[in-house]
């Protein structure tokens, strides 16, 4: 099954982990594993704080300034900041699911990252029951 997620700005943490909730209980799932997966080459998914808005801006602060928009870049299609950054966070998460809720950090959650945008992205979900 798929998540569709609309970035609105070039980079972004968009917090997607009441959408993969909500799929874990309209399938019934109420043991097992999660596997989050985003088929973007400029896009990623982590997993970080969801309780103080100001992590997500100081990450894309740090990711936009260790990996500048102006460089010595070959890409013609001018978005290699946004490849580097895809493969730097990575494009999956696996994530226990216990009882019907994703088994997370009391301040974790699960972020679509955008490094392109803004765009309508698609991040497929997987559940493995146990
Ligand atoms: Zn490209």
């Amino acid at each position: 099954m798929k998540l569709t997620v609309t970035s609105r700005n070039k980079t972004q943490f968009i917090d997607i982990t009441s959408d993969i909730q909500n799929k874990i209980k309209a399938h019934g799932i109420e043991n097992g594993l999660c596997f989050v997966f985003v088929p973007h080459t400029t896009a990623g998914i982590t997993i970080n704080e969801n309780a103080d808005p100001s992590v997500q801006s100081d990450m894309l602060n740090v990711f936009n300034t260790i990996i500048p928009w102006k460089l010595d870049y070959r890409h013609l299609e001018g978005n290699s900041p946004a490849h580097v950054k895809s493969s730097l966070v990575g494009a999956s998460e696996i994530i226990a699911i216990e009882n019907g809720q994703l088994v997370l950090g009391t301040w974790q959650g699960v972020y679509f990252c955008e490094f392109d945008g803004p765009r309508t992205r698609y991040v497929n979900i997987k559940f493995i029951k146990e």
